[in-house]
């Protein structure tokens, strides 16, 4: 069962680009665009976290925090505050009414992404796959340790993310574009270059002598993680 994540959020492309990458790490995701809204889904539906927006049309999302905090149902389901404001504080504000955590707009996805998981492995850690295996390659999550073969792989902090982002999606081909806005944040500017750089880097951590290489390079698309790459022969 995927964890069930509601965003309450009144800007449309801030709650479409939040539901398309949640969606995309494989959450349901329910979306309320005031606090109304959110206690219409509430009624029926207890997430396992909420995203809430700090400025809603009618209740804000402090007074939101408060109520959700006083009901049994809702008591203990994680809410990341997003807020605009980057006053300490006011986020002090926000995590004294019982926010979990807080992100401040703009925010990048990876970042909202790595919240949402840390948050949840936190109160829910059945629902957050912690280690992603694919032939001789594991990658736990928790201790962000890879193996393959059994042997552990020092990888950059930067090649960690980049094999992560690739074996959450085997198969999937992805754009260098696609890799920066996943792995570097789309508020960050490098050259496309640089993807290649930190694939070759990958390669070399992870490719020991004969070993078969996972990541496949798709001319003039971008890079693949090839979750049968061990059988290639
Ligand atoms: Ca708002």
């Amino acid at each position: 069962m995927p964890a069930t994540i509601l965003v309450v959020e009144d800007e449309a492309d801030l709650s479409v680009l939040m539901r398309y990458n949640l969606e995309a790490e494989g959450f349901r995701v329910l979306t309320a665009e005031s606090g109304d809204e959110a206690a219409e889904i509430l009624q029926e539906t207890v997430p396992d976290l909420i995203l809430l927006d700090w400025m809603l049309p009618g209740l804000s999302g402090i007074e939101l925090t408060r109520r959700w905090r006083a009901r049994e149902e809702t008591a203990r389901v994680p809410i990341i505050m997003i807020t605009a404001r980057g006053e300490e504080e006011e986020r002090i504000r926000g995590l004294a009414t019982g926010a979990d955590d807080y992100v401040v707009k703009p925010f990048s996805v990876p970042e909202l992404l790595a919240r949402v998981q840390a948050l949840l492995r936190r109160s829910s850690p059945q629902l957050v796959t912690s280690v992603l295996k694919a032939g001789d390659l594991e990658l736990d999550r928790t201790s962000h340790r890879v193996r393959r073969s059994g042997r552990e792989v020092h990888l950059g902090p930067t090649e960690y993310r980049l094999l992560e982002y690739l074996m959450r999606h085997p198969g999937r081909v992805y754009s260098r574009e696609q890799l920066l806005d996943g792995v570097w944040g789309n508020d960050v500017y490098v050259d496309e270059r640089t993807v290649d750089v930190h694939v070759g880097r990958l390669r070399k951590a992870i490719n020991r002598g004969r070993a078969a290489d996972p990541i496949r390079t798709v001319r003039g698309a971008g890079y693949a993680f090839d979750e049968r790459f061990d059988k290639a022969g």
